[in-house]
This record gives structure tokens, sequence and C-alpha cells, in this order.
């Protein structure tokens, strides 16, 4: 009798334990897809930004006059370009990424590194307060879109999957982007100084 409680507990404890693992498995996989994959990346988002008010305002017209047709189908229309085939997802040169809406210095090259994933990913941003985030639950994902604060441009996503210590990895459409390399670290840090103190920027704020 004892035997047959023990082997009952036993059996009981397994079946238990068997649902905690196939739960686990479950959770954990669906995260891996979200965080480690390129295909995250590679999906539009299905948000409407058209009701919102953004410091900078331009009608559709003029920001298909502005920008190339790419940029505007991803900076506007929350469209994604292909992996690989993008001019700044290998670029190792020393410089800042503006938004190619507005010109806000988005991104720094001292925060870029290689994510394999065949976009620009960046582990920050150079201010939280310029680029925006939006959660993005299109295609049954939980994403955390990027978009600049200034001018409503999409940028990307950004994923909880980076390199130490932010963690973080922002997955950046180069149509979404404009570079402006810099000769020395000064040189970029005073770039972004010098549109933080400029009356441009202040206008753009309190408008
Ligand atoms: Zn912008």
């Amino acid at each position: 009798m004892k035997v047959f409680v023990f082997l009952s507990s036993v059996s009981f404890f397994l079946f238990v334990m068997s649902i905690n693992a196939s739960n686990k498995s479950h959770d954990d996989s669906g995260l891996e897809d979200i965080q480690s994959c390129v295909s995250a990346c590679s999906l539009p988002s299905d948000l409407d930004f058209s009701d919102r008010k953004f410091p900078i305002e331009k009608s559709e017209d003029q920001w298909r006059l502005a920008l190339s047709e790419l940029s505007y189908k991803v900076a506007r229309k929350h469209g994604t370009e292909p992996p690989f085939q993008n001019p700044y997802h290998d670029q190792k040169a020393m410089g800042v990424y503006l938004c190619v809406g507005c010109e806000a210095p988005l991104f720094s090259s001292e925060d870029k590194f290689d994510s394999g994933t065949g976009w620009p990913s960046f582990s920050q941003s150079i201010d939280r307060r310029i680029l925006a985030e939006q959660v993005d639950t299109s295609y049954g994902m939980r994403r955390v879109e990027v978009h600049c604060a200034l001018c409503g441009s999409h940028q990307g996503h950004v994923f909880p999957d980076g390199p130490a210590p932010t963690n973080l990895r922002y997955c950046i459409n180069s149509a979404s982007l404009k570079f402006e390399p810099s000769d020395s670290e000064e040189a970029l840090n005073q770039k972004i100084l010098t549109w933080y103190s400029s009356e441009h920027f202040e206008k753009k704020s309190n408008k």
C-alpha cells in the first residue's frame, strides 16, 4: 500500500511538472519569436498616427515631395525596408543618424552594433524624449514601435535583447534615417549639441 501511495505521489508530481514544463516552453518560445527574430523587425506596423499632433506637421503631398518613395512608405506609412539591402545596416563610420523627416538627431554611431538582422541596430537613442514609443500589437505580437516625437516619422521597433548595459536593440530602417558623418567624437557631440541649442529646435519643441 505504501508503495502504491508513493508511486501515485511520484506520478502526480511528474504530471504537475510536465504541465509546468509545457507551459514554460510555450511561453519561452513565444518570447524568443519576438525577441530574436528577424521576422518581428521585418513586419510593418499597423499603427495610425493620422489623428495625432506632432510639433512638425506636413500634408501628405508635402511629405511625398520631401521624401524618396521608399522613405515615404517606411517613415510615413509604417512600412519596412528589406534586410541587408539598405545603406546603413553595415555602416561603421562615425557620425549622427538624423530623422529623415525633420533632421532631429536620433542615434549616434557610438551606440550602433552589428545585430546580424540586416537593419541598422542601436543599443540606445540619443534622447528618449525625441524618440517616442508606441505599443504595436499587430500580427499577434506585442512589439514596441519607435517614431520621431517631433514629426511622427516611423523608425522601427525596440526589443529587449540588445547588448549590455541597456539590453535594448533598436531595429531601425535606413530609409527613416539620414546619416551625417563626423571626423571625431568631439565633432559628433558638438553637432548634436548645436542642434539642441538652435532656435530651430526651440521653435519645434514649443510649438
Ligand atoms: Zn522627425
